[in-house]
């Protein structure tokens, strides 16, 4: 088979050096060559932008243009075209340079003859190729890198998206486990509040149960010989013991219904002055002479938006503490105050106050402190207290020291109105 004709293109302006080129390569017969000559450097980058050549043979000193820079442009306009380079004798240092530039060989004029000839435009082009493929190679594995790098990135955002949506999920499930363990919690709360409601409730409906069905037996038995005052004392024993069974069904309802969160909240404006003026009035009323309830405010009208029921509610069972913990008397002292957004009462006694220890557990259901004695009560009250504040946002405190009293203090924060204050700040009214 015929091996392919080798395009050569001479630059060249010696007519002498050229035609000895074209006679050695006349002489390589096993070749097949086609040689296109120009003389200047301008016509040869336009004949390779024109033409495909397989390698070109370059002098270095054109008329247009001299050494080093001949092979820049040359090289710049067919950068994959193999260059061979002509020099004079003593011009090795620049071919050397031109090598450098890009050039793939050179050839010393004078020192050239056929084979030498040959063989550097074979080895040209067949460095070129080595060169190209390896640039391909490279480039390739540019790609291949880049696609990798891509695909890298792809992978770890996928993996940052999965490991994202499993961390949501776990703590989504932290969060149902949480929820559960509180509902738990709080269903065990229930079941020992109802267990504890019902031994109670049993134990203390025994009592006035006990109490109303002695009374009726002996009004059933004796009502014919007694004289009218000893009937009534009976009645007003049985009178007594119903108020007591209602009250404690009231008291189970509400703290059971609190804990079901289904307590009724109606705030409406009150006028909290008038209002627990008349509480103390009411409870001075029922309660004993030893005792002395006073009522104190240094406005005379304080509105504010609270529940009525509720705040009757926890004043009365604070107020009947009160009484109930003086049991030697003394004075009660409620005191209203209200203070920027805040409305402030404190309920004082001289009573035996509550040992430290109790203090912590004071408002859970059933709970008594350890110096009640004889004193009766069921550890409802204050749990009550509790639930009826929370639920109006408020704060309860308790200063007490055992033997000298005790002061509730209740802080709910409600945006009242002093519609009238008084002229001396530190004149209080006492009702
Ligand atoms: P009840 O359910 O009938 O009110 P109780 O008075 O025993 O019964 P709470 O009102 O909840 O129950 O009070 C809990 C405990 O706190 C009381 O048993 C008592 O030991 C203590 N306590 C409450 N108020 C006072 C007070 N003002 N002085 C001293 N101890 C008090
Ligand atoms: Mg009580």
């Amino acid at each position: 088979m015929d091996s392919p004709t080798i395009k050569i293109l001479l630059v060249e302006d010696n007519p002498a050096d050229a035609d000895l080129l074209s006679e050695f390569l006349e002489e390589a017969d096993e070749t097949q060559w086609s040689l296109v000559h120009v003389e200047k450097l301008k016509e040869a980058l336009q004949t390779l932008r024109e033409n495909h050549f397989d390698v070109i043979l370059l002098d270095l000193s054109l008329p247009d243009k001299q050494g080093l820079a001949t092979v820049v442009q040359t090289h710049e306009t067919a950068p994959d075209l193999p260059i061979v380079v002509l020099t004079g004798l003593n011009d090795r240092v620049t071919a050397l340079d031109a090598v450098r530039q890009g050039a793939q060989d050179y050839l010393v004029k004078g020192k050239i003859d056929s084979n030498l000839l040959v063989r550097a435009i074979g080895y040209a082009i067949e460095r070129s190729n080595t060169l190209k493929q390896l640039r391909q190679s490279e480039e390739q594995l540019q790609r291949l890198n880049e696609e990798l790098e891509h695909r890298v990135k792809e992978q770890t955002e996928e993996l940052r998206d999965k490991n994202r949506c499993l961390q949501s999920e776990i703590t989504e499930r932290q969060r149902l486990e949480e929820e559960l363990r509180n509902a738990l919690m709080k269903e065990k709360e229930l079941s020992d509040l109802k267990s504890n409601i019902i031994s109670v409730v049993s134990h203390e409906y025994r009592t006035p149960l006990a109490t109303i069905l002695s009374s009726t037996e002996l009004l059933e038995n004796y009502s014919h010989k007694w004289d009218q005052e000893k009937r009534q004392r009976h009645f007003k024993r049985i009178e007594n013991s119903v108020h007591h069974l209602t009250q404690l069904v009231n008291d189970v309802l509400i703290i059971s219904k609190a804990e079901a969160g289904k307590l009724d909240f109606n705030p409406v404006p009150l006028e909290l002055v008038e209002f627990c003026y008349q509480l103390v009035e009411e409870l001075q009323l029922t309660a004993s002479t030893q005792h002395n309830i006073s009522f104190l405010c240094q406005t005379s009208s304080i509105k504010a938006c609270l529940d009525e029921k509720l705040l009757r509610q926890f004043l009365t069972n604070l107020l009947s503490n009160a009484i109930k913990y003086s049991p030697h008397g003394g004075n009660v002292q409620l005191e209203l105050e209200c203070k920027q957004d805040v409305t402030i009462f404190r309920i004082r006694d001289q009573g035996i106050g509550i040992p430290l220890k109790d203090q912590d557990q004071l408002f859970e259901a059933f709970h008594r402190s350890s110096n009640v004695g004889t004193i009766s009560g069921t550890g409802l009250g204050l749990a009550i207290v509790k639930k009826c504040v929370d639920i109006h946002n408020g704060q309860i405190a308790v200063e007490s020291e055992v033997g000298t009293g005790t002061t509730f203090i209740i802080t709910i924060p409600l945006i009242c109105q002093v519609t009238e204050q008084l002229a001396e700040s530190n004149s209080q009214s006492v009702y």
